[in-house]
């Protein structure tokens, strides 16, 4: 059994201005408190319980979790705005009709919860398994958009069975042509083309350049943020559509295990100056959590395979070549592909292509015949 935890947004309904007005008057005060905390030294950080802000009116099991998050934040100086929290002994979740609402008190010494109706369209069959104690409350959060609505941030987990076995994988490479490519178990090589994503961060990082030089602060880390929301969004859709897939499918998804692979793919100042072309321009890393996580939900095996030599491996006979962009040629069995679809296609069968150990001693080396498929043969044909 795996847990799974998720962060419910629900717009507050028919929340009178009275109340959103004191929403926002006591998250001020929540920031300030918190200031307060971030402006203390370390040691006496530490030993700060609800008591030692007795005087401010806000509930102490909401500075509780004041205190928590600003002690957790080590390297941020100043909030600018840190929205009210506390945990789930603090809020409860009722059902009138067909209408959710959450109740909490927000002020020192009022024990009296009050009902807010929160607005609720997708997330009914969770808030459902929380009434049947079938899910597990975690924190509230109140927290407003920018367009100044409302919202409990309510975290919900889960237990979720764990993914049934399959020998049947879709490989998926972070492509240097296509940032994600899928090789899928019956054949077909799906792409996730890059236009849009190289233009975005073209577009971007010029306007940032342009702005930093004309000394615009603010506006460059605005801009920041809404290049992040835009990248977020993107990666959400992919890792959305490959979890579908593998539903499809019936299959797990295959990626390669990326710790510590920044440091090994070199490429030049030139090229990598040039944002659309730098390779580390996805977050790759946010793109994998983002499909173990839906992969966790919809009960999908997700495997990690070491990335060497996925890219540089004939699919087809197991020979190193080198790709040449986009192009795959080898020069041994004259397999040709495209070169991210090839690297799919290994990371998908890459137990197949292991080498027993003794065998790669025998050919002598990586760089042999030793990552073969066909390994025996090769390795006969050598002696
Ligand atoms: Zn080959």
């Amino acid at each position: 059994m795996a847990t799974l935890t998720k962060t419910l947004k629900l717009p507050f309904l028919r929340l009178n201005q009275a109340k959103a007005a004191e929403f926002a008057r006591l998250e001020v005060l929540n920031t300030s408190v918190a200031n307060q905390i971030l402006a203390l030294p370390k040691e006496e950080r530490r030993a700060l319980t609800s008591k030692s802000f007795a005087d401010v009116e806000i509930g102490s099991a909401w500075v509780n979790q004041t205190i928590r998050n600003a002690n957790a934040k080590t390297k941020v100086k100043r909030f600018r705005r840190l929205p009210l929290e506390t945990n789930n002994q603090n809020w409860t979740l009722h059902k009138v009709g067909d209408t959710f609402s959450v109740s909490f008190g927000l002020l020192r010494g009022i024990k009296k919860r009050v009902p807010l109706e929160v607005h609720v369209t997708s997330h009914r069959e969770l808030l459902q398994a929380l009434l049947d104690g079938k899910a597990k409350a975690g924190s509230i959060k109140l927290s407003r958009s920018r367009r100044g609505l409302w919202y409990a941030l309510i975290s919900v987990s889960m237990d979720v069975p764990d993914a049934e076995n399959t020998s049947r994988w879709i490989g998926v490479d972070r492509g240097q042509n296509v940032p994600v490519t899928a090789a899928t178990p019956d054949g077909p090589v799906i792409f996730w083309k890059a236009a849009r994503i190289r233009h975005v961060r073209r577009i971007f990082s010029e306007r940032r350049k342009k702005l930093q030089a004309a000394g615009k602060h603010k506006a460059v880390r605005k801009l920041e943020n809404r290049e992040r929301r835009i990248i977020t969004h993107i990666n959400h859709c992919i890792s959305k559509a490959l979890v579908a897939l593998a539903m499809r499918l019936h299959a797990g998804i295959r990626l390669e295990d990326l710790s510590g692979i920044r440091q090994s793919s070199k490429q030049r100042k030139t090229t990598k100056s040039d944002a659309g072309q730098n390779r580390d321009y996805w977050p790759f890393y946010q793109l994998e959590s983002f499909v173990r996580y839906k992969a966790l939900a919809a009960g999908v095996a997700v495997d990690a395979v070491r990335p060497h030599y996925t890219s540089k491996t004939c699919h087809h006979c197991g020979a190193i070549n080198q790709r040449k962009k986009h192009a795959y040629v080898c020069t041994r069995c004259g397999h040709r592909a495209h070169a991210d679809a090839n690297a799919a296609q290994n990371i998908r069968d890459w137990y197949g292509l292991c080498c027993p150990l003794e065998l790669d001693a025998l050919v002598g080396g990586p760089h042999g015949p030793a990552l073969n498929p066909v390994g025996q043969a090769a390795a006969q044909a050598v002696a």
